[in-house]
Order: C-alpha cells, then sequence, then structure tokens
C-alpha cells in the first residue's frame, strides 16, 4: 500500500494519531485553549518536569556553559557536568561507571548495536518498549521474543539458542501494563546459560526501590546479576536523556563503538547540571514514593467501590484496558470533555485488541484528582 493511502486506512480504523498542543508546563494541571485540565498521562510520575530548584539548576547551569553542547562527546562536547553526572549516576545505581546519552530511544541502540553480533541471538519480552525491539531489529543479530513475563518459554528459547552469544533485554516496570518483570528469575537463567542481561527501567526508576534506583534496587540486583542498567531521565527525573550503566569495561567499550553515542551531539551541559540536581530529590523523594503508593490503592478501592474492573498493576502506571480503538477514543474524548486528559493507547503501541486509557498517577496528584478521574470513567462507560 502507498504511504498515504495507508494513512488514510489509518482514520478509518480509528488508528490516526492527533497531537494535543499545551499551553502549561507539565504537571497534574495543564492548559490546552485557555482550559485546564487534569492531566493523567504524563509520565512526570515525581511531579519534578516544573521544579523550582531545578529550573533554578538549569537557569544557574545555562549562564555558567551556555547553550549547546558544541559537538558530540568524543570530539569537544564532554564537559564537567556531563562528566559529573556520569560519576554520580555510577554512586547512585551502585554501578562501576555510567554514560549519558540524548534519549533512552538513543541509549537501547547504543548498547544492543555495540554488543551485538551475527552470532549473538537477542531474546525480548514480547511487551518491551518499541526502542529494544527496534534496537534488536536494527543490530546483527537474530532476534526472537517470549511471551509476557512467562519464564518456561523463555528458558525454551535459551536452550534453543544455547551455542550463540545471549543477550536478554527486558523491561523493568512495563510501560503500558504497569507490571514487573521476574527480573530475580531473569537474571538466574541468565547465569545457567551464561546470557547478557539488559534491563531498561525507565519507568520504575524514581518510583521504585529505597533509594529510587528502581526495580533493580527492590529486587535487590547487583552488578553481577544485572550487568547492564538502562533508565532515562525524561520521566521521574523531569528533564530529559538517559543512561546506561555497568562495568567499566562495558561503558568503555560503549564510548570506543557505540555508534547512537558517538555520533550524535552531547545533549547541553546544562541538561547534565540538571539531572544531577534531580537525583538528588529523586534520592530524597521517599514521600513522594510514599504519596503515588497511597493515591494508587485509593484509586483501586475507589474503583472496586463503583465496579470498574481492576488490573492487575500495583504500580503507578494503571492501564484501563477498553480493547477496540474506536471505544477507546470514544471514552477518552468524553474524559475529555469532563477536562480530564487520559490519551488512548491502541496498537501498534499494544496489542490488538487491548487498546486501553493507559493512566499514571503521580506524586503531584491528589485524592480529590484520583477520585474526579475514576468517576468520569464510572459515568462515561455506562454510556458507550
Ligand atoms: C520512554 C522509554 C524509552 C525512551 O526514552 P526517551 O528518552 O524518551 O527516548 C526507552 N525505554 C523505555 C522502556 C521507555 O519507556
Amino acid at each position: 500500500m502507498n504511504l498515504f493511502d495507508e494513512i488514510d486506512q489509518r482514520k478509518k480504523d480509528g488508528l490516526f494519531r492527533v497531537r494535543k498542543t499545551l499551553d502549561s508546563a507539565q504537571g497534574p494541571l495543564v492548559t490546552i485553549d485557555d482550559n485546564e485540565f487534569l492531566n493523567f498521562s504524563s509520565n512526570d510520575y515525581l511531579g519534578l518536569a516544573n521544579n523550582e530548584i531545578l529550573k533554578s539548576a538549569m537557569i544557574d547551569a545555562i549562564n555558567e556553559y551556555g547553550l549547546g553542547a558544541g559537538s558530540s562527546q568524543l570530539v569537544v562536547g564532554h564537559s564537567k557536568p556531563h562528566q559529573k553526572l556520569e560519576q554520580k549516576l555510577a554512586s547512585f545505581l551502585k554501578r562501576d561507571a555510567a554514560l549519558v546519552f540524548p534519549s533512552g530511544y538513543q541509549a537501547n541502540l547504543a548498547v544492543a548495536s555495540a554488543l551485538v553480533d551475527k552470532n549473538t541471538v537477542v531474546v525480548q519480552d514480547k511487551l518491551n518498549h518499541a526502542s529494544l525491539i527496534d534496537a534488536a531489529r536494527l543490530s546483527e543479530g537474530k532476534f526472537v521474543r517470549y511471551r509476557h513475563k512467562d519464564l518456561k518459554h523463555l528458558e525454551l528459547l535459551l536452550e534453543k539458542h544455547k551455542k550463540h552469544n545471549l543477550i536478554i533485554m527486558t523491561d523493568g516496570v512495563f510501560s503500558m501494563d504497569g507490571d514487573y518483570a521476574p527480573l530475580v528469575e531473569i537474571a538466574d537463567l541468565c547465569k545457567t546459560y551464561n546470557a547478557t542481561l539488559i534491563v531498561d527501567d525507565a519507568h520504575g526508576l524514581g518510583v521504585l526501590g529505597e533509594s529510587g534506583a528502581g526495580l533493580p534496587e527492590e529486587s535487590g540486583l547487583n552488578q553481577d546479576q544485572l550487568p547492564l542498567l538502562i533508565g532515562t531521565f525524561g520521566k521521574s527525573f523531569g528533564v530529559s536523556g538517559a543512561f546506561v550503566s555497568g562495568s567499566a569495561l562495558h561503558i568503555e567499550a560503549f564510548i570506543q563503538k557505540a555508534r547512537a553515542y558517538i555520533y550524535t551531539t552531547a545533549i547541553l551541559p546544562s541538561i547534565a547540571s540538571t539531572i544531577d540536581r534531580a537525583i538528588d530529590l529523586v534520592i530524597d523523594g521517599d514521600h513522594l514514593r510514599q504519596h503515588i503508593k497511597t493515591l494508587v490503592k485509593s484509586y483501586k478501592k475507589k474503583s472496586n467501590e463503583l465496579g470498574l474492573k481492576i488490573n492487575e498493576s500495583e504500580s503507578h502506571i494503571q492501564p484501563f484496558v477498553i480493547g477496540g480503538c474506536n471505544e477507546t477514543v470514544a471514552l477518552s474524548n468524553e474524559l475529555y470533555k469532563d477536562k480530564i486528559l487520559a490519551t488512548a493507547i491502541r496498537p501498534p503501541t499494544v496489542p490488538n485488541g487491548t487498546s486501553r486509557l493507559r493512566l499514571s498517577i503521580t506524586a503531584a496528584h491528589n485524592e480529590e484528582q484520583v477520585e474526579r478521574l475514576v468517576c468520569s470513567i464510572k459515568k462515561h462507560l455506562g454510556e458507550n
């Protein structure tokens, strides 16, 4: 099918995407066309995207280091804020070393491109984030997937391909379902099969773990068990960018070889400085993590009281699965009329027949706002 016909078909299938234009900073309340909306679609889980301390840190850093980094990291783009951030990350994550990228999408491509050769089989959970999937697809290796969190299926694939170099890549907290990968069990399988484990915990970082170091911290996985940990700064950290952390040998290899690291301009030094400060806020953010837990409980309790179906997720990501695309968009539109932003998530982001509202409950929300959300869903569900 011709590209433009294909796009036309998407309109008919309820798969056409329209961007909303926000007039305000991110937060639980945002402005669109002079109207205030209650926002349940943001990944700004700790409410740091409009934080005053971080904004001042960024302004100060801009005054000191200017705007652009000037070049890629290996030419002259690596400045003191970048260097400090790498060290801070390594100690925060209890890893030997860390490397900073402009985006999580790039971090995944970089890591896979450096590690995977023709003799490698990349094994992934079927519900992994698109950036992990693309990283495997664009690599030189073979790409196989196991059913979501199905350890038996994973082991079968490892057994089948055990003559090859094996790499397992998984989300930590799954981005669209909010459930957790069984990291300890996967790490054990990696040991048995001599496979390298890569976990991208973009959604768990900041929210899970005693110091906010994500699902790997909550699962107690050290660098030996989990050699490569990837995360992003555009979600809980409220800024942008990403990292990979692990052994000094791995990190040095990426600096030398990962094309998605080498051939891109370094992130702004001011962004590196701001992330550095954001890590402090994350580490000190236990009250924020506790507040999220309380709100998630309230969300579930209220949903239960109103007879809405409850999903399995215990996390800040709460999928409200409808099924069909058009029905999901219709519900999202009704909520929009109630001044609630709950974007419809449709294929290919999620499997066919599982279109949903993907609700994120953040530290910046309050009880009353969560109640308003649940009541509005209840009210409109009856009408669909
Ligand atoms: C959001 C996300 C990414 C992409 O990170 P960006 O910095 O936005 O490019 C990568 N991995 C996972 C699991 C994500 O959820």
